[in-house]
């Protein structure tokens, strides 16, 4: 391996130091703390491993946490009406709906009923919006945390190409408008996108959000460029019939064309933890009337 190996872990628990000072600053300042509830619906085990570790994190940061589990069969008006309820609850700034919804429901109908400002997702349309014109938004946790390491390891990426794989409103679109922002030349690759391994090969910064285990070979890769591995997929062992986590990314053979690249796990995922605290103490300043903080 010639590549740096970027440390996720690390990086996820300097922004996380520095949150729990701002909230702590901010609890003085205004005499409460700043509140994030999640919503659970059904019983998906990874979902619910998700919400539980953010739970923990917001108490870790010093947050309040209003934890919601509704059961598989909740109905779309249900679900509604408690997100109404927090939109109008004073304690809550964040909102977090976990994906995937059952069935049933209606996912757009229920992130449109998020009031943006407490869309610590960044996925309600009007932070969408927002982020695609420049206004200040909240954004998406993943390709903020994405972005968070790539600027730690390069500096500016003004003027660097940067090659997207994937077009999810979660990761891929607004990970392309967060490069924008900073002066990338920016190309969006998608299922439909022709001589992919091509198209990647000319890139100076490869982020990889499909969803497909160690899709992106290593003769793919630009020799020095940084690779941002965002996908998490679980694959069966080699050897004990257990199972293991790989990214979108073949590993081994990237790091030794790429000049740092992230692992999987320990890379993007700690990010996302972090940046959902992020906003939300963000949130809180804005809907306090307080500028943003400094320190984040
Ligand atoms: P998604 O399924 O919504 O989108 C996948 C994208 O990949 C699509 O836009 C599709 O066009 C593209 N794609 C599919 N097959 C392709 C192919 N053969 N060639 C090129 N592009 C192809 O997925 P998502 O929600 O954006 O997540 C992507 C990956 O990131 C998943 O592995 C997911 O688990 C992971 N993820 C990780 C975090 C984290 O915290 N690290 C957060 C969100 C998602």
């Amino acid at each position: 391996m010639t590549a740096r190996l970027i440390d996720g872990k690390a990086a996820a628990l300097d922004i996380r130091r520095r949150v729990a000072e701002v909230v702590a600053a901010f609890r003085t300042r205004t005499g409460r703390s700043p509140g994030l509830a999640t919503i659970l619906v059904g019983e998906d085990p990874a979902s619910a491993v998700y919400v539980r570790s953010k739970g923990k994190a917001t108490g870790e940061a010093g947050m309040e946490g209003f934890s919601h589990q509704l059961t598989e069969s909740t109905s779309e008006a249900q679900l509604l009406d408690l997100v109404e309820r927090l939109n109008a609850d004073d304690q809550v700034d964040g909102i977090l709906v976990q994906l995937p919804l059952p069935k049933h429901i209606d996912t757009d109908r229920v992130i449109a009923a998020i009031d943006p400002a407490k869309d610590v997702d960044g996925f309600h349309p009007v932070n969408a919006g927002r982020l695609a014109t420049g206004l200040d938004a909240l954004i998406p946790c993943t390709p903020f945390g994405c972005l968070h390491l790539l600027k730690q390891e390069l500096g500016s990426i003004a003027g660097k190409d940067a090659v997207v794989i994937g077009r999810s409103n979660i990761v891929g679109k607004p990970m392309a408008m967060l490069l924008i922002g900073e002066s990338a030349t920016v190309t969006i690759a998608h299922s439909k996108t022709r001589d992919l391994p091509d198209v990647v090969r000319r890139a100076d910064i490869v982020i990889a959000a499909v969803g497909r285990p160690e899709m992106v070979r290593g003769d793919w890769i630009k020799p020095g460029a940084v690779v941002i591995d965002v996908g998490i997929n679980r694959v069966p062992a080699a050897e004990d019939g257990k199972t293991r986590l790989v990214g979108d990314v073949a590993f081994d053979e990237a790091a030794k064309v790429a000049s740092a690249i992230t692992p999987v796990p320990g890379g993007v995922g700690p990010l996302t933890i972090a940046m959902l605290l992020r906003n939300t103490v963000v949130a809180a300043h804005r809907r306090s009337g307080l500028a943003d903080p400094q320190a984040l």
